[in-house]
């Protein structure tokens, strides 16, 4: 029985405990990021599938009752989800959670950003990925790079702190704006971290050949400013952090060339209520119909609880041993499965 499980004990197979839950409120996008969403057409969830805010409260509880303290909303686009401050204020009555944070893109952030701030969300983390407008037409096939720079100063203004800037380093799109970056998240008092290019589903353009590994990012940075230092510290974050001389902190999330699935305490609920237990997972485990067929709280908990507890999944690391790599899912079989999709199952 689930209520006898202590909850620092839900611990999948290789120890790894249930902590960290990636929340997608949508799978659509107002973006086309080259790496991410770079087809014409996609296959969208059905709409009566979307879980409802009660229904998304009610499986978080239960994961919150299972050891989980951390969530991220994100989607595809979390603000296009209709009334997101309601959800966040449901989900800040939680207790269990320590940390409630949102990714997202920041087009309507200068829209939305008090009334987050308002409901109780945390943190943001908003993608940037160049500070040069053209450029950011072409790799988001939108005009939209002001309403994301608006958006960054209306996080600051209504008062959120701990801002972080997240940047996929792509070779030959924006590995020349390392530096600008970091000089642009000091003005705006944003840590930012470097993401390397992943082959997730989506990542229909993927090669290796343009992943700019984490020792290229070191090696960059430590050109021009001087000694880089590693700030050594606890965490099962995904992002490893780093001192420039002048005391910056910046990040880097090598999952590419240095996955860390070994800490790995994170899993994925799509909007329509399936569950992943990594990233690069081909299946998911269907909360929604059991939620929906009214089965009892004890019931899913022991689901969720079981399937961590025989969880062994480390995607990332099973792909870097490949000898071979390449894309990770064709666009048939993405079209035929969307759940295979970054913007599904939330980056
Ligand atoms: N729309 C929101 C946003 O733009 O932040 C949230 C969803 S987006 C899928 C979440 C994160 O996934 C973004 O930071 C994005 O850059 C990252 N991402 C998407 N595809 C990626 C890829 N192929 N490699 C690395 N990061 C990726």
């Amino acid at each position: 029985m689930v209520d006898t499980v202590d909850r620092s004990l839900i611990a999948d197979a290789f120890g790894r405990p249930l902590r960290n839950l990636r929340l997608s409120v949508t799978d659509r996008c107002n973006l086309r990021c080259q790496y991410c969403m770079p087809e014409e057409e996609y296959v969208w969830l059905s709409r009566e599938d979307l879980l409802t805010f009660e229904e998304i409260r009610e499986l978080v509880d239960m994961f919150s009752e299972l050891g989980v303290d951390k969530v991220r909303l994100t989607g595809g686009e979390p603000l296009l989800r209709k009334g997101l401050p309601t959800l966040v204020s449901m989900l800040a009555d939680n207790p269990r959670l320590h940390d409630l944070a949102m990714t997202t893109n920041g087009i309507l952030l200068t829209e939305h950003a008090q009334a987050l701030y308002d409901a109780g969300l945390h943190r943001v983390t908003i993608s940037l990925d160049t500070l040069r407008p053209e450029r950011f037409k072409r790799l988001t096939r939108r005009d939209a790079h002001l309403k994301v720079l608006q958006g960054i100063q209306a996080v600051e203004q209504v008062g959120f702190t701990g801002l972080k800037l997240d940047t996929v380093v792509i070779r030959g799109t924006n590995e020349d704006e390392l530096v600008d970056l970091i000089e642009y998240g000091k003005r705006v008092e944003a840590e930012v971290r470097f993401i390397e290019y992943m082959d997730v589903g989506g990542a229909t353009q993927w090669s290796m050949d343009k992943v700019v590994s984490r020792a290229d990012i070191l090696a960059h940075l430590e050109h021009h400013y001087g000694t880089i230092s590693p700030i050594r510290e606890l965490s099962s974050a995904p992002a490893e952090r780093f001192r420039l001389p002048d005391g910056t902190a910046f990040g880097i999330i090598a999952s590419t060339t240095t996955p860390f699935c070994r800490t790995c305490d994170r899993s994925r609920l799509t909007a329509d209520g399936m569950w992943y237990l990594c990233l690069y997972a081909q299946k998911g485990i269907d909360l929604r119909t059991p939620l929906r067929a009214g089965a009892s709280r004890d019931d899913i908990r022991a689901l969720i609880a079981s399937t961590w507890q025989r969880r062994y999944d480390r995607g990332a690391e099973q792909r870097q041993e490949l000898r071979f790599r390449g894309v990770l899912v064709q666009i048939e079989g993405l079209r035929e499965d969307p759940h295979l999709e970054m913007h599904t199952r939330g980056g």
